[in-house]
């Protein structure tokens, strides 16, 4: 409990809606557009910080919404010069799904500061540190804030002991503060007030603690974090809270009044006020974001403490084993988790990980265990995303090596990589595309995203309100093409680009 002078700091608020709110509720589907009015807002809140960037942002944004990311971070930097703005990166593999070369790493970072990031939230899927070096010390370089950042997850291997030599370790490398990311909202109150403190005993670093309210437990969790001495939690605000997003920001207020380490702001009336104008402003926000958004994201959900996984698992899950036809082993599927996570020495559940571990159990239950190993799997069996948390099960490390041809490595997964920055300067020349490093390090990550995004190859984004005098589409969606005919004006969605067309009589 709370009881160190040290301690006595109150916590601040970082705030998630322009990143993680809408990515856990939408999809990360919305605009640079739909965020102009409120970023000005946010910045008069006193936040410790504005997650504005980074995660699968930069990816949606350019995929679906066919944004530049660096247009984005610079439009949000002006709109909100003040607050430090923050994203999440993960390590060696940036906001994409592979490692990169550390010179990749290195300007992606540089050009981030450039563009206005001002703390960089830097973890790795398997929480290997060596895979967090390099970002740390590009962000430190640049003169960013690296706060590092530990992936919770339960099982046999992961206690406090190991939670605080992996936090001793990531501040050893110079780390800023030390972040308790719950991407799976499953880490219980009390046992967030044990990792906090641990975790200031073992390294003597601010802790921010990052959950999500899917299970119902993130503001019990935070509430806790802090009277153990954490420093800042992230929130969001409604309708982009809550569920499987960030507990929202009003409701952590109201739980936390009467407590010693209670935000303080300037002016809590005024604060209030804000955080209902903007909630206001965003309802049609969330409504125009209706196809991405649904109901079981909403509410709390405890099969995920039962199943120990994230909750955007869950639901990939569920569309995925129906396709393949296998509904009916929902059960057994889950079962097959923590069997392959064991063979994988337990490594954590999150972007990409989740998905590897998940898709191969599915594999498990359809063929046989291990009959059919994806590639991905046994990329991770052999050591080439990195130190397992545990170490591999040798049988399965041995069966990998035969089927891929290749042998287990223990090094630092990027050592095996060659320098890019050049090659993406003549690939990028190639393409007619402009030669900037900007372009380089997306590039590195999206090839084809970015492709499409100098082509023209536009997706319109969406806007608040949708226009309403339009008759209902005529679905030609198999060529890529949709048309609403009202009376002499019809509009024309072709590939994701929408045209008004005025139609005349012959
Ligand atoms: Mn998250």
């Amino acid at each position: 409990m709370l009881t160190a002078t040290n301690y006595m700091k109150p916590a601040t608020f970082n705030c998630t809606v322009l990143r993680d709110g809408h990515q856990s509720l939408a999809a990360t589907r919305m605009s640079t557009e739909q965020m102009l009015e409120i970023a000005p807002i946010l910045d008069t809140m006193g936040f410790s910080a504005l997650e504005t960037w980074g995660g699968a942002s930069i990816d949606s944004g350019l995929r679906f919404l066919g944004e530049h990311p660096f247009d984005r971070l610079d439009t949000l930097k002006k709109l909100a010069p003040k607050t430090p703005h923050m994203m999440l990166l993960r390590g060696q593999n940036l906001v994409g799904y592979t490692h990169y070369a550390d010179d990749v790493v290195e300007a992606f970072v540089k050009l981030s500061v450039k563009h206005g990031m001002n703390i960089f939230r830097i973890f790795d899927c398997l929480n290997d540190p060596q895979n967090m070096r390099t970002s740390i010390k590009a962000a430190k370089e640049a003169g960013g804030q690296a706060h590092g950042t530990i992936c919770y997850t339960t099982s046999p291997v992961h206690n406090l002991e190991y939670f605080a030599n992996l936090a001793k370790e990531i501040a050893d490398m110079g780390a800023d503060a030390i972040v308790i990311k719950d991407m799976a909202g499953l880490i219980p109150p009390a046992e967030t007030a044990a990792l906090t403190e641990a975790i200031k005993k073992a390294t003597n670093l601010p802790v921010w603690i990052h959950t999500h309210e899917t299970a119902g437990l993130g503001a019990a969790t935070y509430v806790a974090g802090i009277n153990a001495g954490a420093d800042a939690v992230d929130v969001s605000i409604a309708p982009f809270a809550n569920g499987t997003g960030q507990p929202d920001c009003m409701r952590m207020l109201a739980l936390m009044n009467g407590y010693e380490r209670c935000p303080q702001l300037e002016d809590e009336a005024d604060f209030k006020k804000k955080l209902s104008t903007i909630s206001a402003m965003l309802q049609p926000v969330y409504d125009s974001l209706s196809r991405f958004t649904s109901h079981a994201n909403e509410v709390v959900n405890s099969d995920t403490l039962r199943y120990q996984v994230p909750g955007g698992m869950l639901s990939n899950f569920r569309s995925q084993l129906k396709e393949m036809n296998m509904t009916d082993k929902f059960e057994e599927v889950f079962a097959e988790i923590p069997v392959v996570r064991k063979a994988l020495g337990w490594i954590p559940l999150v972007t990409p990980t989740s998905q590897i571990v998940g898709v191969q159990a599915m594999m498990n239950v359809k063929f046989g265990r291990w009959k059919n190993i994806t590639p991905q799997c046994a990329d991770v069996a052999l050591g080439y995303y990195g130190r397992t948390p545990a170490p591999v099960d040798p049988e399965l490390q041995a069966m990998c090596a035969k089927k891929m041809g290749k042998e287990p490595i223990t090094c630092r997964p990027a050592d095996l990589i060659k320098p890019g920055m050049q090659d993406l300067r003549d690939k990028l020349a190639a393409k007619g595309m402009p030669v900037t490093d900007e372009n380089c390090v997306i590039y590195a990550m999206f090839p084809q995203q970015l492709e499409d995004y100098y082509a023209g190859k536009r997706p319109e984004p969406p806007t608040t309100p949708k226009p309403e005098n339009f008759g209902a589409p005529v679905s030609l969606s198999t060529v890529g093409v949709a048309a609403a005919i009202s009376g002499r004006n019809m509009k024309l969605n072709i590939m994701g680009r929408e045209y008004d067309v005025t139609i005349e009589e012959k």
